[in-house]
């Protein structure tokens, strides 16, 4: 059985659970540590997961809101923390490192095997020095966690090919980024093609992607600012053939709900 559940999603900042089972071994992943430890102790305990519960953590970029308290979680829990060459190259260039016991590179098209998760890193077009984001089986059944990235590139469109689920972001809507008070420097960055998905970038790819077999479609990493859950699900909905409110929202505060792959 593999299912996951956000912690916490957007610019303040990102934590996925992914957990799976097979027989008595249970296997958990932390997808970036974007949130305090003690908020994310808080979180996990919500669902009677403890810190110690967790086999390790996949970082996908050196963004504060995905790394920012890594170090501090790896300080912790002793336990493996897995990321690019190019993410531990930016560690480096802010002057931290985390103990060659604890650190793992993770690489584009090379498998990770961690108990009863197989995770398969792969490379996105975002504006991080190598930035990697993960589809994750249990042999079974597969999910894609894609946020952070500013087009959907041919790599990524054949790497979420047969998931199961999808964690997807949806990032703005190109009219109210248009209208923003933000500065004209950064709504260019993040509607760029190393920014991040809009609503219909993600519709586009969830169309690329979609097949029968996809049940579960969570969109993820919404702007607070540039962007609103109703927009967002009533993109993806269009090319779900669902209703708007079936498609569930990844909140900044609340994460989501427990889900299946
Ligand atoms: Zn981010
Ligand atoms: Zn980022």
């Amino acid at each position: 059985m593999l299912r996951f559940k956000n912690l916490g999603s957007g610019s303040a900042g990102n934590a996925t659970l992914v957990e799976a089972q097979d027989g008595l071994q249970v296997t958990r992943l932390l997808i970036d540590c974007g949130l305090r430890v003690t908020e994310l102790r808080r979180r996990l305990q919500a669902v009677d997961v403890a810190l110690e519960d967790l086999d390790g953590l996949f970082v996908t970029h050196e963004h504060s809101d995905h790394i920012g308290h890594a170090r501090r979680w790896a300080q912790e829990t002793g336990r493996p923390v897995w990321m690019s060459e190019g993410t531990r190259l930016a560690c480096e260039a802010d002057n931290w490192n985390l103990p060659d016991t604890q650190l793992r590179v993770a690489r584009d098209g090379v498998p990770i095997a961690l108990g009863a998760l197989q995770l398969h890193p792969f490379t996105v077009p975002h504006d991080a020095r190598e930035p990697l984001q993960l589809r994750c089986s249990d042999g079974d059944r597969s999910l894609g966690i894609l946020t952070d990235l500013g087009h959907a590139s041919a790599h990524v469109v054949q790497a979420l090919q047969g998931c199961h689920a999808l964690l997807l972001e949806a990032n703005h809507d190109p009219v109210m980024l248009s209208r923003s008070s933000y500065p004209a420097f950064l709504r260019k960055r993040i509607a760029g093609p190393l920014g991040h998905l809009s609503n219909d970038d993600a519709a586009a790819l969830l169309q690329a992607v979609r097949h029968p077999a996809l049940s579960c479609v969570v969109a993820a990493h919404l702007s607070e600012r540039n962007n609103a859950p109703s927009l967002a699900q009533a993109a993806l909905s269009t090319v779900l053939g669902c209703l708007p409110d079936d498609v569930p929202v990844a909140d900044p505060d609340q994460g989501s709900a427990w889900h299946l792959a």
